[in-house]
C-alpha cells in the first residue's frame, strides 16, 4: 500500500529493520498476535517471555500504525482524570486503575531491559490554555498528592518560562513520570526483543478473519495460522477482522510536522520536556534529539489528508511559538487516532480472542502495559487484566456508514467550544 502520510521524521530516522515475508503453506503456534504497533509486540514478547510460542502477522511493517507516528509523549494515565475515575468507579477500582495506568510505566521498563535506543527523555508538561483550565489542573495536582502520594509540579504561569518560550499559556504541571521517545524506534526496538524471545515476526501479511472455534485459525491471504490464542491489536482496523469491535472506535485523522533543527531550539523549551496543551483539538509539541520541533496540532474529521500536512499545521506552531513562524519545515506525516465514546481504552476477551484498542491519544504508554496484562491473563492470572477490561464500553451508535458521521458532529462541537472558549 503506498502511504500518503508516510513522510515521516520517524521513517526518516528508523532503525535499520529487515521486512520478513517468507511465508506460504500452514503454521501453527499457540499465539497469534495481528498487529505490529505497541500492543501487538508488546503482547508478543510477553506471551514468548512466558513460554507461548508465537506468531505476529503485520500488514505493513512494525511501526506501520499509529505506533510509528504519534508525537512520542509519554503521558501517565488515562485520558480521564485520576479523580474523574474515582468519582465513577470508586475509590478501589480508581486507585487499582492509578496503580497500573500512572504509576506502572512499562516503557521505561522495557527500554532499560532491551536496551531499546529510542532518544527517550523525561519530563511531560501539561499547559493550561485558559486559567480555568489551570485551576483545574491545580486542584488535580493537589488532589494526586493526598490520595495517591503522587507528586507532581505545579508551575504557575509566571514560572512558564522556565520550560516554554510561549506566552499563551497560564499555568501548567510538570511531572518526571512522563517524558517523550521516538516512537518507531521503540516500536522497532520491542520487535528486536520479540525476535530474541523467540516471536516469529511475519511483516507484509495481511490477517483476513479468524475462525473463532476454540482451536482457531487465522486466514492470511496465502496461508494460514492454526493457533490457541489470537491478540487482535489492530486498532484502528479492528473492525476489518473484527466488524463487532470494530463498532466501538472512530478513527480520528491527526498530522505531526517535524521543523528542520532549530538554532534555538533549546531558547523554545528548555527544560526539553514534551508538552501537550489543555485544548479539546489540543497542541503537542517536543524536541527531537538532533533538536526539531515536532509539532501536532488540529484534527482533520475527513479521511483524507491535507494536500499539505505543512501548510495545514504551521498556523498552530505559529500561535504557539511565533518566534518560528517561518521556519523550514522538513516532514509533515500523520494517522488515525481511535477514539473510543468515553475516551477510555476498550480491552477484553472474546473466547479465544483478546484485543485491546482506542486508547483516544493516550496509548504510547498504556499500549506496552496492555499487552502485558494480556500474556499475564492467557497464562492464567486476570486479576490485573480485569482491571483495564471492566473500563465501561459503549459502541458508536449509526451502524457501518453513520458511524463516522455521527461521532464527527460530536467532535465537531467540542471543537468548536474550544474556539468559543
Ligand atoms: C498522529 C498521532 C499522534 C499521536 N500522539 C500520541 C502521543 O503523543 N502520545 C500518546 O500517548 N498517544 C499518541 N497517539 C496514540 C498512540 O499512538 C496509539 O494509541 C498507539 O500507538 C496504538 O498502538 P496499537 O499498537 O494499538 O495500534 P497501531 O500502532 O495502530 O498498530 C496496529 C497495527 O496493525 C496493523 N494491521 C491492521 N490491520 C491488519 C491486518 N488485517 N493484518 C495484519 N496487520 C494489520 C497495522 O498495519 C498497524 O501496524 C497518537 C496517534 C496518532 C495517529
Amino acid at each position: 500500500m503506498t502511504d500518503p502520510l508516510a513522510n515521516s521524521y520517524y521513517a526518516a530516522t528508523a532503525h535499520e529493520w529487515p521486512v520478513h515475508a517468507d511465508i506460504e503453506g500452514e503454521y501453527a503456534c499457540d499465539v497469534a498476535v495481528i498487529g505490529g504497533g505497541f500492543t501487538g509486540l508488546s503482547a508478543a514478547l510477553a506471551c514468548a517471555e512466558r513460554g507461548f510460542s508465537v506468531i505476529l502477522v503485520e500488514a505493513e511493517k512494525v511501526g506501520f500504525g499509529a505506533s510509528g507516528r504519534n508525537g512520542g509523549q509519554l503521558i501517565p494515565g488515562l485520558r480521564w482524570s485520576a479523580s474523574e475515575l474515582e468519582a465513577e468507579f470508586g475509590h478501589e477500582r480508581a486507585a487499582a486503575l492509578f496503580g497500573l495506568c500512572w504509576r506502572d510505566n512499562r516503557v521505561k521498563t522495557r527500554i532499560a531491559k532491551h536496551g531499546i535506543d529510542c532518544d527517550l527523555k523525561v519530563g511531560h508538561l501539561e499547559a493550561a490554555w485558559t486559567p480555568k483550565d489551570f485551576d483545574a489542573m491545580r486542584r488535580e495536582a493537589e488532589y494526586l498528592s493526598k490520595r495517591y502520594g503522587y507528586e507532581t509540579d505545579v508551575i504557575s504561569k509566571a514560572e512558564m518560562g522556565a520550560h516554554i518560550a510561549s506566552p499563551l499559556y497560564h499555568g501548567g504541571i510538570h511531572d518526571t513520570q512522563g517524558g517523550h521517545f521516538h516512537p518507531l524506534n521503540y516500536a522497532i526496538g520491542l520487535a528486536k526483543a520479540a525476535e530474541a524471545a523467540g516471536v516469529r515476526i511475519l511483516q507484509g501479511q495481511r490477517a483476513n478473519w479468524i475462525l473463532d472455534s476454540n482451536a482457531g485459525e487465522l486466514f492470511l491471504s496465502e496461508s494460514t495460522i492454526e493457533a490457541r490464542y489470537f491478540i487482535d491489536a489492530t486498532d484502528s482496523w479492528i473492525g476489518d477482522i473484527e466488524p463487532d469491535l470494530g463498532r466501538y472506535t472512530v478513527p480520528i485523522m491527526n498530522y505531526n510536522i517535524a521543523t528542520a533543527p532549530l538554532t534555538n531550539a533549546d531558547a523554545l523549551l528548555p527544560s526539553d520536556a514534551a508538552v501537550a496543551d489543555s485544548r479539546f483539538v489540543l497542541n503537542y509539541f517536543r524536541l527531537s534529539a538532533d533538536k526539531r520541533l515536532i509539532f501536532g496540532g488540529g484534527e482533520r474529521y475527513s479521511q483524507t489528508p491535507p494536500r499539505d500536512i505543512a501548510v495545514f499545521v504551521r498556523p498552530f506552531m505559529a500561535q504557539v511559538f511565533p518566534q518560528i513562524a517561518d521556519a523550514k519545515i522538513d516532514y509533515g506525516w500523520g494517522g488515525a487516532v481511535a477514539v473510543t465514546m468515553n475516551r477510555l481504552p476498550h480491552i477484553g476477551r472474546r473466547g479465544n480472542i483478546f484485543y485491546a484498542h482506542g486508547f483516544s491519544g493516550h496509548g504510547a504508554l498504556v499500549t506496552t502495559l496492555a499487552g502485558e496484562l494480556i500474556a499475564e491473563a492467557m497464562a492464567g492470572t486476570a486479576e490485573r487484566f480485569d482491571v483495564l477490561a471492566n473500563l465501561p464500553s459503549q459502541p458508536f451508535p449509526g451502524g457501518k456508514w453513520l458511524r463516522r458521521p455521527l461521532a464527527t458532529l460530536g467532535l465537531l462541537w467540542y471543537a468548536l467550544r474550544d474556539r468559543l472558549g
